[in-house]
């Protein structure tokens, strides 16, 4: 059975610069401390822990040290907080994801009712929501736009990882609503070529195998893409999970990987599915 790598699969520029920060700020001071999961890849996080890395769920968790703010950003008034209880800030948000809340901010100080395509409950979604003013909303499809819209233009930011087509929808379904929305497309450009370059293997291969956290948001948005144009499309986290029955007619064989997923286990993947 044929492998072909995707052209831009895995660790994206804001998760080595988080997972470099963290490394950094590890070597320097005795207690690290992450805001969450540093990033959306278990076993990365678990070897943080054995590195004595820890996570903490809450600014108050984090009793002395160092604070890691992780690539997806918080509320500013988070940073407030840490700095307050007098915890060195190592502020690893993507510069993406800054411009995003930048946008978000922008849009709501001009007065527009920010609507947030994204995640509900995603950490980098709320971050940005909490630059964008008690107006805003987050939908990720058009049947979560209320029935009655606030009163006021509309312009709308994106989560960096989104699919571009719930874009799409959302603003076609505003559009069809009288409303023409000003957007700021901020889906980043790491995101834009691993979702490109997924779709095209996808086309090309008889199965897919997606490597990256079950919780990676945009992993799974990766297999979905890949779903629609291979059925026979796996996410996986680990080698181990390959079953040698998904690939008995297989020919050729497509991998790609989340941008939260370290080159490691794309290459462990890679190298599992050679010996099937
Ligand atoms: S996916 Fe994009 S925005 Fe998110 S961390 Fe990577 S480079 Fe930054």
């Amino acid at each position: 059975m044929k492998v072909e790598l995707a052209d831009y699969a895995g660790a994206c520029y804001g998760v080595e610069r988080a997972l470099s920060l963290t490394s950094e700020a590890a070597s320097e001071h005795d207690k690290v401390h992450t805001l969450g999961p540093l990033i959306h890849n278990p076993q990365v996080v678990s070897e943080l822990a054995e590195r004595g890395i820890c996570e903490v769920q809450r600014v108050e968790q984090a009793k002395e040290g160092v604070l890691v703010i992780r690539s997806h950003g918080v509320a500013p008034q988070v940073i407030d907080e840490a700095r307050q209880n007098k915890l060195k800030v190592v502020d690893a948000t993507c510069p993406y994801v800054k411009k995003a809340q930048k946008a978000a901010t922008e849009l709501r100080r001009q007065g527009y009712n920010v609507v947030i395509v994204g995640e509900k409950g995603h950490p980098e979604v709320e971050a940005i929501d909490a630059h964008a003013g008690s107006q805003s909303l987050v939908v990720q499809d058009p049947a979560d736009l209320p029935e009655e819209l606030p009163a006021g233009p509309v312009g709308i930011v994106v989560q960096t990882t989104q699919n571009v087509t719930h874009l799409d929808d959302i603003i076609e379904a505003l559009r069809k609503r009288g409303v023409e929305p000003l957007v700021r497309n901020t889906i980043c450009f790491a995101t834009t070529q691993r979702q490109e370059s997924a779709e095209l293997l996808a086309h090309k291969v008889d199965a897919m195998v997606v490597v990256g956290g079950r919780n990676s948001g945009n992993t799974t948005r990766l297999a979905e893409i890949c779903e629609l144009v291979c059925a026979n499309t796996h996410h996986i986290e680990r080698p181990e999970e390959l079953d040698p029955a998904w690939f008995s007619e297989v020919q050729k064989v497509g991998v790609t990987a989340g941008a939260s997923t370290p080159q490691e286990q794309i290459s462990a993947v890679v190298n599992a599915l050679q010996q099937l």
